[in-house]
């Protein structure tokens, strides 16, 4: 993939050939995908696969030694210091960072701040939008999510469903062209994990685009308008989640599914 495969008007995400190493364990293989606009790509696979690596190498909070990374059709320059591969341009890395909103599994709040300041914070600070303004656009994302009721509140006081929206709803206050969520529900008491899973259907409704490293598999054949199985550092099956999720094409696919599914 090279040229507008990767830097078309509607790519949001796209890495191509992505090579990642730890050591002497290649992690990532080869990898090669792209999001448009619109799309939900639901990215499935067994622990260690690789789905955390390959959504950190996209904000480059991990730097593949081999291939690239293109956020809203601008390629990241590298270039090789003292033998490893490093952001060429510091500057372009923060822009295009900006663009992109995560979710990890853990809820990673600020916990001296209430949830509207955890809103507001990257906004105001990073964007440099007008406070007023930014206050009244998280108040609407909080809405959204279900938590204006909890805009006082600090995390610490809240269930783990509501951290996440609240991490949802500060991902979405940078207006990004991409969400990354890193199985958004792992963390949480089963109780909580449908909250949180309405949250983001309401998102791919809306036609986020998403790319969402998931084990609920039943949420993911619902959502995702393609959905990618990693096997071992490379794309082993993708396609549409009819296809994946109903009549994988390959034994290790069909297996994994297989388990999940009758979870
Ligand atoms: P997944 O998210 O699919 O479970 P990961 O991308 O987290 O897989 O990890 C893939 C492999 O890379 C695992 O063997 C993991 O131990 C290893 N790994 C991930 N991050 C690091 C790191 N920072 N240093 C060394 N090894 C790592
Ligand atoms: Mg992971």
């Amino acid at each position: 993939m090279t040229g507008d495969a990767m830097t078309g008007d509607d790519i949001a995400v796209a890495v191509t050939g992505m090579h990642k190493r730890f050591g002497a364990l290649e992690v990532l293989k080869g990898v090669s995908l792209a999001a448009r606009t619109g799309e939900v790509i639901s990215i499935i696979g067994a622990s260690g696969s690789g789905k955390s690596t390959l959504l950190r190498c996209i904000p480059l909070l991990e730097v593949p030694e081999e291939g690239e990374v293109a956020i809203a059709g601008e390629v990241v320059r590298l270039r090789m210091r003292r033998g490893t591969r490093h952001p060429a341009d510091a500057a372009q890395v923060n822009r295009l960072r900006g663009l992109l909103g995560f979710v990890f599994q853990s809820f990673n709040l600020w916990h001296h701040m209430t949830v509207l300041q955890n809103v507001i914070e990257a906004p105001v600070h990073v964007h440099k939008r007008p406070r007023a303004e930014a206050v009244a656009e998280a108040e609407a994302i909080l809405e959204k999510v279900g938590m204006a009721d909890k805009r006082d509140a600090f995390p610490a006081h809240l269930s783990g469903g509501q951290q996440q929206r609240a991490a949802i709803a500060r991902a979405l206050a940078m207006r990004p062209r991409a969400l990354l969520f890193d199985e958004p529900t792992s963390a949480l008491d089963p109780e909580l994990v449908g909250e949180v899973l309405l949250v983001i259907r309401d998102l791919a409704e809306e036609g986020r685009t998403m790319l969402i490293v998931t084990h609920e598999m039943a949420f993911a054949a619902e959502v995702s308008t393609r959905s990618i199985f990693l096997h071992d550092g490379r794309i082993e099956e993708e396609g549409p989640p009819t296809r994946i999720f109903r009549d994988p094409q390959t034994e290790r696919c069909r297996q994994f599914v297989q388990r999940h599914l009758n979870r």
